[in-house]
């Protein structure tokens, strides 16, 4: 499967900045000569139009890190899924860890989102993943069936759906699971979509947390890893880049 390398650049960058971190990434895209991987950048969203700017005609991929689950209305600060595809996003990040705890995103408000995406032509991006204590108390496989059941709304497609599997305790602390602990939760993920889904051997299933170049060869290489959510590495071009080339 065409793997899909995501940069989440959560509430980072001034103007200058990530223009400057798009034009490059943008310019390495389009000089690779028919690239193996998808690249996808999702900016804050100040710097959304901006980017899209700089990379149009390149190939990379432009994403949103959250939509609302109404498409417009009275909801101060949100930001609609189609004012995203507005600005030509293809994908947005529904659900990730900081979210769920920072603004108490339960897996029923992940799936109205992910469903509001759908609807505005967007692919989702939903993030699971177990907390620390959860692995270590034996339960990280029954989070992520928790998690999708209820994360995933019905309409779901290996079109316009894309899982991303986020340990929390890996989210930039440089700590990843092992090559078998990563391999044997997106086996688990893939059998439970299975269940959901018609389609989801075609499902791209990302692995989040704490790659970096030096990781990204091994963890791109397990079985049933799609690509990669790349929050920290994702904001250095040189950097965001080796781990794409990692997937070539
Ligand atoms: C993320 O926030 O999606 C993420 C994976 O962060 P990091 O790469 O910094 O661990």
């Amino acid at each position: 499967m065409r793997k899909l390398i995501a940069g989440n650049w959560k509430m980072n960058c001034l103007k200058g900045e990530g223009i400057e971190l798009a034009r490059d990434l943008g310019m390495r895209y389009a000089q690779e000569n028919d690239p193996a991987f998808d690249l996808l950048i999702c900016p804050p969203a100040t710097l959304i139009d901006a980017v899209g700017n700089v990379i149009a005609g390149s190939g990379v991929l432009l994403g949103g890190q959250d939509c609302h689950a109404e498409p417009k209305g009275a909801h101060t600060g949100d930001i609609a899924a189609p004012m995203l595809a507005d600005l030509g996003c293809s994908h947005v990040i529904v659900g990730h860890s900081e979210r769920r705890q920072n603004h108490g995103e339960i897996d029923l408000v992940v799936a109205e989102k992910a469903a509001a995406a759908h609807r505005a032509g967007l692919a989702a991006i939903i993030c699971i993943g177990e907390t620390e204590a959860e692995r270590d108390a034996g339960h990280a496989l029954a989070v992520c069936t928790r998690q999708l059941a209820g994360s995933v709304p019905k309409g779901a497609t290996a079109d316009n759906t894309v899982i991303a599997y986020e340990p929390v305790w890996a989210i930039g602390t440089g700590r990843t699971p092992t090559a078998a602990d990563v391999a044997e939760v997106h086996r688990h993920i893939r059998a439970e979509l299975c269940r959901q889904m018609s389609d989801a051997d075609r499902v791209r299933i990302l692995y989040g947390g704490s790659v970096k170049p030096s990781n990204a060869a091994e963890l791109m290489s397990v079985p049933n890893v799609d690509g990669a959510l790349v929050g920290g590495a994702s904001l250095k071009a040189e950097d965001f880049w080796a781990i794409a080339q990692a997937c070539s």
